[in-house]
């Protein structure tokens, strides 16, 4: 198992769970104290045997706790806990009296309280025609085609698949398997292709050399978007790989250390948190392109360290949700009926 199993199941989990999440109003018992942050040497101890864990154990971290029903209803009014045998249908009911919010992706109502961790399960947009996301979004073809409308897909993580590689033009399968047109054939130009993969296959892990790949990347992004092509670069949950990637980016396009880079990627997507060794990494590219470059908010020494990113106390990977900064949702008017979504359908299905 590699450590970017843990690393993105581990922080999916959180991002999942939501603000209050663990409130113990489902009544279970507390939850096992998070790891401290570790100093790197001893994280390459911790990362090292953490590669050894089993794939079962794989299958039962990436297991979604989830904010259930109860979470929320006892969180948001304690009275009701003792109502904890409410039926499922009982609890959709108590929901609708709880205030919602419309997504501007994908035109749900959402709980209000529910909309970050929601938002986190898009690809989120980082500069007009960069998305930064993860598995569940470069495999969601409407996240790509009618919402985001992307022509390049940066895949940064070895073990996700090309899921539409083989997508022609136009092609309207919704699983890359049963293609309408019928698929490309090999060898087949970039034009005439649904999407322009580009697999840059690197592991979230201790010791990869992101250095060369933040060089190749910032040409593919800076390309594509020249030519307005939108771009999604994914890692498995948008978290570390990928996210560093789009901070090197920025460092070197807008010329940002690598603190105003990080900080602009956060408010765009807060569940990020690079690994600490992709960290380092970015100093090291900071450091780098301070050489040829002037960078706004850099000052000779690292503008961002590993315990900025995970202060003492915090999980190694975070799993804490930032509010994002305020986006003005609009309730939707009286004639437009968008879907209401209640939180464990919404765990249930893929629509989003
Ligand atoms: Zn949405
Ligand atoms: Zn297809």
């Amino acid at each position: 198992m590699l450590a970017a199993d843990v690393a993105s199941s581990s922080a999916d989990a959180g991002a999942t769970a939501g603000p209050g999440a663990g409130a113990g109003a489902a009544g279970g018992p507390p939850p096992p104290p998070p790891p401290m942050m570790l100093p790197v040497k001893s994280a390459v101890t911790a990362l090292s045997s953490s590669l050894s864990l089993s794939s079962s154990s794989s299958a039962s971290s990436s297991k979604k706790p989830g904010l259930s029903l109860r979470d929320l209803i006892g969180e948001k009014q304690p009275e009701m806990e003792a109502e904890a045998d409410l039926s499922e249908e009982q609890l959709k009911h108590s929901q609708l009296d709880l205030p919602r919010v419309q997504c501007p992706r994908c035109e749900k109502l959402v709980l209000a309280v529910n909309i970050a961790e929601h938002a986190n399960s898009h690809s989120s947009e980082v500069v007009p025609g960069l998305f930064l996301g993860g598995m569940r979004n470069a495999h969601n073809k409407i996240e790509l085609t009618k919402r985001t409308n992307v022509r390049h897909i940066v895949n940064v993580a070895e073990e996700v698949e090309n899921v539409f590689e083989d997508c022609a033009v136009g092609c309207e399968c919704s699983n890359g398997v049963e293609h309408n047109p019928p698929k490309v054939p090999h060898g087949a130009p970039a034009e005439a292709r649904l999407f322009i993969y580009h697999s840059l296959k690197i592991k979230d892990a201790l010791g990869e050399d992101a250095l060369g790949l933040f060089d190749s990347t910032f040409q593919l992004i800076h390309d594509a978007i020249e030519r307005k092509e939108p771009v999604l670069v994914h890692c498995v949950a948008g978290i570390s790989r990928s996210a560093s990637v789009c901070i090197a980016y920025l460092m070197r396009s807008r010329k940002w250390s690598l603190k105003l880079a990080f900080q602009h990627v956060r408010s765009a997507r807060s569940i990020i948190s690079p690994i600490n060794w992709f960290i380092l990494q970015l100093q090291t590219y900071e450091q780098r392109l301070a050489q040829t470059m002037e960078l706004e908010g850099f000052h000779g020494q690292p503008s961002l360290t590993v315990a900025d990113v995970y202060p003492e106390g915090t999980r190694f990977i975070s799993t804490h949700i930032v509010p994002p900064a305020p986006i003005p949702f609009s309730i939707p008017a009286a004639a437009k009926q968008p879907e209401i979504v209640f939180d464990s359908e919404a765990k249930r299905t893929d629509s989003f």
